[in-house]
């Protein structure tokens, strides 16, 4: 993985575990999803996207393997592009940060994976 100088737009987002959260409740708000309320799970994938956004200057799934360059990995900048139909689907997306608003945070598990590798 090729290390990038951060934008400034992902410093001020990505630079600490709070600024990720807020990012992230951002994007459930503006998506009508919901950020899963179990707080163990969240903490430990907040922690990834900020870690990736640190390393990469991007925000990328921690929960998928980088594929080469930057540009092969746009799809996984989180939010994803299949978080959407994943979340219309199974009601989470692949992380399972992000819930529909009915999903039973109970029933939170594995889904299969959309991106094609
Ligand atoms: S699966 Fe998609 S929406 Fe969920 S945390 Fe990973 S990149 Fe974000």
């Amino acid at each position: 993985m090729r290390t990038k100088p951060l934008r400034r737009s992902c410093l001020s987002k990505f630079s600490d575990l709070e600024s990720v959260r807020r990012y992230a409740d951002q994007v459930a708000n503006r998506r009508g999803w919901v950020v899963n309320p179990d707080p163990e799970l969240t903490e430990v994938i907040l922690a990834g996207l900020c870690m990736t956004a640190q390393k990469t200057g991007r925000p990328y799934c921690p929960c998928r393997d980088l594929d080469g360059t930057g540009d092969n990995n746009k799809d996984i900048i989180c939010p994803c592009t299949y978080s959407a139909a994943d979340i219309d689907e199974h009601g989470q997306c692949y992380c399972g940060l992000y819930l529909s608003a009915g999903k039973d945070v109970a029933n939170v598990s594995s889904i299969p994976e959309r991106r094609l590798t």
